[in-house]
């Protein structure tokens, strides 16, 4: 992949952008069919990017028509593992060729450093698409255990018609990891991105089809969650819905499956998630450079941002003053800026919510030793300095609520059984970092805090070889990445015979 980050070049790129703006259903573009769009703003500053077709029922049930006759026709579900995959693959290739224009896509969109897009979200999301590709002819099916006169086959096959929200927050990333290893299980699907972002969703659409994905396998249906995501969830005509975004739509989502068929729901939802550094850290100046990672990567709205962070007292101010000397890594700005880490918050109601939080802090008493406030606001963009609470308790609104901003709670702690009391103390449970020079409390720790996915020594979501989901109320039976991902979307059948 070549991408390469030069101010002036992205300022020619970004000049060159062509919208994709319809809706991608069975193949090709089209207008919703209302004829009504809704504007795509860009939160850095406040302008419309482009007007976006604003789906209604009608245009859902066209795409789970298409996506149904596309199931049942074969020519994705009964392709041979070996040629599904070389199509897969030839869709790689179109988004290597195409990643800096998706790359700029979410960045205007969502207000993602350009940086972020360019080095971990589109590398990740084509990876993510390209890792499944490759399962297709490696994942064997078994035969169970039985007497001479049985044989009993354990097979998987494709769920059929897949429904798939996404979020605002990494829209072609998210898409990837729910699309690639859908797609490589056999399936057809209809994408509802997230309003704020639909730009990189329909262009994504817009390359599987060149790449030979047939028509109807892969539809991207843009509108408002509320109206065409929930007409989805409940659609008789779906077997499934894979779901990223908040705890609170995700119950509505289980709701909508029971009111109607029973689909399958997996959810991906929020966290507050701990960042617990024992008595024993390791050197102070890694630990304050994962633990500013953690809280401020993609402005802290991020499911996994470590916004809680459990110090030991004895290791405290010594760690704060290391956050606040390294501070200047994370520079707040124009997200287009190779240089900037930080961009804008997503919304103008999100930023005042953000703004909302660190009110509360005050009022519960926590101490302010970093940011507060809004910043750029000449730009007309969603920004907000990086915020740092010392001395914060865990009954904090700001310690219990996720609050999707760049927002960093210290909470000292006397002990490290104390430490993992607090971390778990949450209803949340996706992500964990643990920090300690002892191997053997690295493994007891890790054991102990209750989430889908704890990092030691670093803060990591692993790689696309493990798997990702919470526990608790940060999701619901299933997850992102890995083998695990890829057989979820998938059906299990016994084929019982008997020898005669
Ligand atoms: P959200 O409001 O839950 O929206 C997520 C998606 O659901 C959007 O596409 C939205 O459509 C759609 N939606 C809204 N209401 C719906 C309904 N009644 N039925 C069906 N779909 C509906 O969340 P968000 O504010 O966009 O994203 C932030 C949240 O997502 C945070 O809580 C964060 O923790 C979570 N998240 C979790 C993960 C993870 O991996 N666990 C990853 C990223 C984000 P609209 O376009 O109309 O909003
Ligand atoms: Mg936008």
């Amino acid at each position: 992949m070549n991408l390469t980050l030069d101010r002036q070049a992205i300022q020619n790129a970004v000049a060159g952008l062509k919208f994709r703006t319809q809706a991608f259903i069975d193949g090709r573009f089209g207008p919703s069919s209302s004829g009504q769009t809704y504007a795509s703003v860009n939160p850095a500053n406040g302008k419309p990017i482009a007007q976006i077709a604003s789906c209604d029922i009608e245009d859902i049930n066209r795409a789970v028509a298409a996506a149904r006759r596309a199931f049942n026709s074969g020519c994705w579900s009964k392709l041979k593992p070996g040629d599904r995959k070389a199509i897969m693959l030839k869709f790689v290739e179109r988004l290597e060729a195409n990643a800096m224009e998706i790359a700029l896509l979410d960045s205007m969109d969502a207000g993602k450093p350009i940086y972020d897009c360019v080095n971990i979200d589109i590398p990740d999301a084509i990876h993510c698409i390209h890792w499944h590709a490759e399962l297709i002819d490696k994942l064997y099916e078994r035969v169970s255990p039985t007497g001479p006169e049985n044989v009993a086959m354990i097979v998987r096959e494709p769920i059929g018609v897949v429904g798939m929200i996404v979020p605002w927050n990494f829209p072609a990333q998210m898409m990837a990891w729910k699309i690639g290893p859908a797609l490589a299980a056999g399936n057809c699907l209809v994408v509802k991105p997230a309003k704020q972002t639909s730009l990189s969703a329909l262009r994504i659409a817009e390359l599987a089809a060149e790449a030979g994905i047939p028509a109807g396998v892969l539809n991207v249906v843009p509108g408002s969650g509320a109206v065409i995501g929930a007409a989805l969830c409940r659609h008789m005509d779906v077997e499934m819905v894979a779901f990223t975004g908040s705890t609170e739509v995700g119950r509505a989502l289980l709701n909508y499956s029971a009111e109607s068929n029973l689909k399958r729901v997996i959810l991906e939802l929020g966290g507050k998630n701990p960042q617990v550094v024992l008595s024993d850290p390791p050197d102070l100046d890694l630990v304050a450079a994962n633990a500013l990672n953690s809280a401020f990567w993609n402005m802290g709205e991020n499911c996994s941002s470590g916004s809680r962070l459990i110090v030991h007292r004895q290791h405290k101010d010594a760690l704060l003053a290391k956050l606040i000397e390294q501070c200047h890594t994370w520079p707040v700005g124009d997200p287009l800026n190779p240089a900037n880490r930080v961009g804008p918050l997503i919304e103008k109601s999100h930023m005042e919510t953000v703004l909302r939080y660190i009110a509360a802090g005050h009022a519960d008493g926590a101490k302010l030793v970093l940011g507060g406030q809004r910043t750029l606001q000449a730009t007309g963009g969603n920004f907000v300095e990086l915020t740092i609470f010392d001395e914060v308790n865990n009954n904090m609104k700001i310690a219990r609520e996720e609050i999707f901003g760049p927002v960093l709670g210290i909470l000292p702690v006397d002990s490290d059984d104390e430490a993992v009391a607090v971390a778990n103390d949450t209803n949340y449970g996706l992500a964990a970092s643990l920090y300690t020079r002892d191997v053997n409390k690295a493994h007891r720790v890790a054991r102990a805090l209750r989430a889908g996915t704890v990092s030691v020594n670093c803060f990591s979501e692993g790689d696309l070889a493990t798997p990702f989901g919470g526990f608790k109320e940060s999701g619901f039976f299933g997850r992102d990445k890995s083998i695990y991902a890829q057989e979820q979307y998938a059906e299990l059948k016994t084929i019982w015979m008997q020898i005669g």
